[in-house]
């Protein structure tokens, strides 16, 4: 199968040769020729499947072949993501895929200028990518009208739920012409998400690649029992003297909070250990950098929380290292994910205490996976004995009053739809991501993860 089969135009193929693409991704193949007929699409795929192309390359040849001219103030394709790395990437895809099209493309989303915002849409534009909240303020504002759009992508729906934005969702449909195409993507498919997509769709087609569970299989999956309070130590050896085979050339490791993704930078860095932290306390320009640091390969390893490493494709990420494990289940399906693109073989060790383990079971019910277990390494206890001995006394007090406290949510497995920086509406998504680093090493093998009765052929994993 070639782009050509597909049936896009002359400008759209030169634009993928640019890129050099020489294959449609399944969910391309899958979807292009429903959306070039003008269908409404109902999509479950994840980030790095190569969704966007699926929905944009024929988007825009349907908007070229239309041949009408955006009016002021409005928008003829609306794209709607989760956080503002996620805008940010689809209209560098956009403007990509659009080189030879003549299109106009503009983003807004929260962290940058609202009046810039109000110029680029002045005009009107033929392709918008928004955050949610960002989009409502300035329709709020006047500055932008809804009432032309032909095509509405949503993009990541379920993490649009999970983030608050379901109010800012319904104000923005309500304000979009019933007469249009929409195309809805989701890496789940909960109750919510199915409602959602029921209201807003009309006979869609409906197409599904790799789903969550599915990409989890591919990646190598361990699981270290640590105390909480020893976690520091053992990413200290772990980054230091390597894990499994492969180099840790770009280490992503998550935290719960935003807080917790600082101490850990801070301590790497009282160990002589360079690490940047993104989230969504950081400015958009800190993020940026921390991105652009990651990706160059400048600084390996990357501390994230799960907002912020949402939709962000950074190719080459070699470990993901849960320093504390998520309360959702199908967020550690998003982290590791973040190794293991493209078809890759990638490597993802967990640090579970004795108050995650029902994380861990969950995350194990969900991805039918079991992670296969490894031992303290050996030099484990001198290291916890230097990162104490160099943590300044005021800072072990806090910790050990910290540590001292029950934990938050408790070992329990119920978990809150949202995680500790999700904010509902105000400016936009927040979050980025970035990956770490690390280099190779010790530990023992076990072989593969042992992989539990699979029913069927991957259907989405429940939500
Ligand atoms: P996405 O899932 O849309 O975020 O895409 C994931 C990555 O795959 C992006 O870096 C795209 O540029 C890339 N990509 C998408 N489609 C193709 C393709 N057909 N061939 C090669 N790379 C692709």
């Amino acid at each position: 199968m070639t782009f050509e089969q597909l049936g896009l135009s002359q400008s759209v193929l030169q634009a993928l040769s640019l890129k050099g693409y020489e294959t449609p991704s399944p969910i391309q193949q899958q979807a292009i020729p429903y959306v070039l007929e003008g269908r409404d699409l109902l999509g479950i795929a994840q980030t790095g499947t190569g969704k966007t192309a699926a929905f944009m390359l024929p988007s825009i040849d349907r908007l070229v072949a239309a041949d009408k001219r955006p009016q002021r103030r409005c928008c003829r394709m609306l794209v709607l993501a989760p956080t503002r790395e996620l805008a940010g990437q689809i209209a560098q895809s956009a403007q990509d895929y659009a080189r030879f099209a003549h299109l106009k493309i503009a983003t807004v989303f929260g962290g940058t200028s609202v009046n810039r915002n109000r110029q680029d849409l002045a005009r009107g534009v033929d392709i918008l990518i928004a955050t949610p909240g960002r989009l409502v303020d300035l329709t709020d504002q006047g500055a932008l009208d809804l009432g032309q759009v032909e095509v509405l992508v949503l993009d990541e729906a379920d993490q649009m739920l999970d983030l608050g934005f379901i109010h800012a969702l319904r104000q923005i449909v309500r304000m979009i012409p019933k007469q249009r195409q929409t195309l809805f993507f989701s890496a789940t498919m909960p109750k919510a998400i199915k409602d959602l997509a029921s209201q807003y769709l009309t006979d869609p087609a409906q197409v599904s690649v790799a789903p969550a569970a599915t990409t989890a299989e591919r990646v190598e999956q361990y699981v270290c029992f640590v105390n909480q309070a020893e976690k520091q130590a053992l990413l200290g050896i772990v980054l230091r003297d390597g894990f499994k085979a492969g180099e840790m050339d770009r280490v992503l490791v998550f935290t719960r909070t935003k807080h917790g993704a600082d101490r850990v930078v801070r301590k790497l860095a009282q160990g002589g250990m360079r690490a940047n932290a993104i989230h969504g306390n950081k400015s958009q320009p800190q993020r940026e950098r921390a991105l652009g640091e990651f990706r160059e390969g400048q600084v390996r390893v990357l501390v994230a929380t799960d907002i912020a490493a949402r939709g962000i494709d950074i190719t080459g990420v070699s470990h993901v290292i849960n320093f504390e494990l998520p309360n959702v289940p199908e967020q550690y399906v998003h982290r590791i994910g973040r190794t293991a693109r493209a078809g890759r073989e990638g490597v993802a060790i967990s640090f579970c205490a004795t108050d995650e383990r029902d994380y861990l079971r969950d995350i194990q019910k969900l991805t039918r996976v079991t992670l296969d277990k490894v031992e303290l390494p050996e030099n484990f206890r001198a290291e916890v004995e230097m990162v104490a001995a160099r943590t300044p006394q005021a800072e072990r007090a806090r910790e050990e009053e910290r540590d001292a406290r029950p934990p938050r949510q408790g070992g329990g497995n119920r978990r809150p739809r949202r995680t500790a920086e999700a904010k509902p509406r105000g400016g936009s998504g927040s979050g980025a991501s970035g990956r770490p680093a690390g280099n190779s090493g010790n530990a023992s093998r076990p072989g593969g993860n042992r992989r539990r009765r699979r029913s069927g052929g991957g259907s989405a994993p429940r939500a």
